[in-house]
Order: C-alpha cells, then structure tokens, then sequence
C-alpha cells in the first residue's frame, strides 16, 4: 500500500506551531512516497490589514498571507535541497478562497517554486470561516442555505483552473457536526457536485482525500465514500492524499485509510504533484 501525505502545515501557517525541520525530518522517517508541505494562504488576506475596507476585514481572522506564504515557500525551497535523495519534498500552497482574489491566486500559480497547489474554500462570500460560524443562530433553512452557496461557490472554484485539486470537499459539514451534531443530507446538492467532478475530470485537475475528520470525531473523509465513487465514475482519475496534520505528530494520520478508501472507490493510482505536473502511483504493487 502506497502512503503519501499531500496535504500538511507548519510553523508557518496560522494555525500551527508545528517545527518545520522536525516535520520534514519525521516525513523522512515514515518512509512516505510524497510528503507535501502546503501553508496556509487565504487569497482574501492576501495583503495587510489596511488595504481591506472596515466590512470585510469583520470577516478576515487575520491579514497578510504574503508573508506567510513566502517564508514557507523559502523554508521548503531550501529543505528540497538538503532532503535531496532521502525524500520526495513538495513545495506546496492551500490556497483559500481563490474567488475573493484571483489575482492573488495567479501570483502564486506563477511563482516556479511551487510543486502543487490545493484550491480549498474555507469562507464562502458574505459569511465568515466555517470555524467561525455561530450555528446555534441558524434554522435548517439557514443551514442549507449556506451549504447551498459553499457547493455552488466549489463549483465556481473548479471553473477557475488557480489549483490542481481542490481542499477537502464537504468541510463545510465538519463544524456543524462536531460542535452541534447537526447531520444536514446533502444529496440535494448531488448536481452540482457532479458538475464540479465532470469540470475537474475534463480539465485534468483533482479532487484530494482528506483524512482529517477520521481522527478529529467527524467520522469520515471529506469527502466521504459515496463522493469519491461519484468523482471516479465521472471520470475523476487525479486523486490526492492528506492528513491535513498542523502538528508534528498528526503527519501521515489514516493517510493508508485514505489509500483503501481510493481503492474501494475505484481507484488504481494515487497522484502526487511536482512542478505542476501529476505523478501516478499503484496503490498496490
Ligand atoms: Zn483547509
Ligand atoms: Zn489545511
């Protein structure tokens, strides 16, 4: 069974205090095929505080992605050097929120450095980020309201070509569940999340598993089973895999369950990007 992690932060996301040489230093330890750095970059705080107006910086969390991003991809420009030979090192993004800035996104996509850039959609227009939402303060109608617009923003997303997969389709889900246990049935939105699939499959992009809800209570993937099948049915052959580990320990977490999951959906390869371009491995030899 292959393992790759495509999906990881460090000291230089936001949300991680996670040492960078330690990280890369235990990614070459567990023997992985791939092992993709990818700090967070939010598109829609891309720039200093100031250049927002009042009304949007309310919905930013904080301000100045740049700076983050480019000290990441210097950190792991330089790694790839010193790892050379010992571990397949990726240079990666999670982009967030492409939409709210394209022109953000093109910088990044530009930039020779980067190996491998995940699209993710981690806010929504007019609403805060998923972790921020008050839930209690919604009714059903509110809550497929809102889920309604993130697939349709998703779809958006995928039209854009600014990624090679996109982040953790469904995570809209995770909050809710976790915190409130509501459980919404999200079949109604099955049409266009299988227009999202068929747009990814006809432009040679992606999907990725993301295995961080197995260890953090929600229970699956995101996306589950069933929308892994409907990608690989719709013609979905470019397939990631993520633990989404903002700590050292997590790095590689249930990333052989995402492998089986990918099987079980029909999957005979796993796909790792390097320069942009995808590389497919057997996940059984
Ligand atoms: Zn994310
Ligand atoms: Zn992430």
């Amino acid at each position: 069974m292959v393992l790759m992690d495509c999906h990881t932060h460090t000291q230089f996301s936001v949300d991680s205090e996670a040492d960078i040489n330690a990280c890369v230093e235990r990614a070459a330890g567990l023997g992985l095929t791939a092992y993709a750095i990818t700090d967070h970059c939010e598109c829609d705080a891309w720039y200093p505080a100031e250049h927002y107006s009042a009304e949007e910086r309310e919905m930013l969390e904080s301000t100045d992605y740049k700076a983050d991003y480019e000290a990441s991809v210097s950190a792991v420009t330089a790694l790839k050097e010193k790892y050379a030979g010992r571990l397949n090192l990726i240079c990666g993004s999670e982009l967030g929120q492409i939409l709210f800035d394209t022109d953000a996104a093109r910088i990044v996509n530009a930039d020779k450095r980067i190996d491998f850039i995940i699209g993710s959609a981690h806010r929504i227009h007019g609403e805060k980020d998923f972790y921020f939402i008050d839930y209690t303060q919604l009714d059903m109608d509110g809550i497929y309201d809102l889920l309604g617009r993130y697939f349709r923003e998703v779809y958006e997303l995928s039209q854009t070509g600014l990624f090679d997969v996109i982040g953790h389709i469904t995570y809209c889900l995770r909050y809710m569940k976790q915190r409130h246990g509501i459980c919404p049935d999200i079949s109604r939105y099955d049409d266009i999340i299988a227009e999202t699939f068929r747009t990814l499959a006809h432009s040679g992009r992606g999907i990725e598993i993301n295995t961080s809800g197995l260890r953090q209570g929600f229970g699956a993937t995101f996306p589950d089973l069933k929308y892994v099948r409907m990608y690989r049915e719709l013609g979905g052959e470019i397939i990631t895999i993520g633990s989404d580990s903002h700590t050292f320990e997590d790095i590689g977490a249930d990333v052989g369950k995402g492998a089986e999951l990918a099987k079980a959906a029909g999957f005979r390869y796993l796909t790792y990007f390097k320069e942009r371009k995808a590389n497919f491995v057997k996940i059984e030899n």
